[in-house]
């Protein structure tokens, strides 16, 4: 039950002003349960947080978005008058005030590994999470975003992508967990949790590769993440197909895309 749907904790003494926001996508609901199951016992020793259920009338009807998708709202200058405008404009008076972001996500891909999505200047910090995949570039790629928002201020914004919406209850842990490295990292929290030492993939966002009509088909069976061969076939259609150069891989391969939409994203591994 949320009670108030922006918590501000401080520390006893001076430090870093950090915000934690779950639920941007009402039906993704890893970082909202973490933050409930959390919130009754937050301590923290310096510093302020702001934790924020980013999209309560979604959270609340369970689904990605009420009238438009509030990830895309988060930029300087935004006057649109939905409500998710007016709400992005809210939190973003908050984020003006933090010098780093969590923000905790999920993604339809029922096979999917969790990954973070972050871009160099907060690398850092998002190697210290158990979380093999960091995907970088995505202020330029989809611009609107909570992470990106902060990116172009020069503050340090990290997406996590707990794991599958399907499965909230079993991915709270990998959001709890991200939640007490990120506050570990900033040395806001007493208690101890081990940063990360497994290594990491990191994967440049580049470009979309959109639907362009009905005969468009992106071919089966890749895999979130999944490296391509030079030359492999991604997705054909009467008027052209798209083909992988060497160390791209496919990132969010959407089969169910209509005309117009992303059918998925290319990408290419980078070294950390
Ligand atoms: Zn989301």
């Amino acid at each position: 039950m949320i009670t108030s749907d922006i918590i501000e904790i401080k520390g006893t003494l001076p430090g870093p002003t950090v915000a934690i926001f779950a639920g941007v996508h009402g039906n993704e609901m890893a970082g909202v349960l973490a933050l409930e199951e959390m919130l009754p016992n937050v301590n923290i020793t310096k510093g302020t947080i702001f934790i924020a259920f980013a999209n309560p009338p979604a959270i609340e009807a369970g689904v990605r978005m009420v009238n438009k998708n509030l990830n895309r709202c988060f930029y300087k200058g935004n006057s649109g008058t939905s409500p998710e405008d007016i709400r992005a404009r809210e939190l973003m008076a908050i984020l003006d005030q933090c010098d780093a972001l969590l923000d905790l996500h999920m993604f339809y891909d029922d096979d999917g590994e969790p990954f973070v999505i972050c871009e160099d200047n907060a690398l850092e910090i998002a190697k210290t999470f158990d979380i093999g995949i960091i995907s970088t570039n995505w202020t330029e790629v989809e611009p609107g975003a909570t992470d990106g928002y902060m990116y172009q201020n020069r503050k340090i914004g990290i997406c996590i992508e707990c794991g599958p919406i399907s499965k909230a209850e079993e991915h709270k842990d990998v959001a709890l967990k991200t939640i007490k490295q990120f506050l570990q990292y900033f040395g806001m929290i007493d208690v101890a949790v081990n940063p990360s030492t497994e290594p990491k993939r990191v994967i440049k966002a580049e470009s979309v590769v959109y639907k362009s009509d009905e005969t468009f088909k992106l071919k089966p069976g890749f895999k979130n993440f999944q490296k391509l061969q030079d030359g492999t076939v991604i997705a054909t259609s009467n008027t052209k197909n798209h083909i992988a150069k060497k160390g791209h891989c496919i990132i969010f391969p959407h089969y169910n895309a209509h005309v117009g939409e992303e059918a998925c994203i290319l990408g290419t591994e980078v070294a950390l």
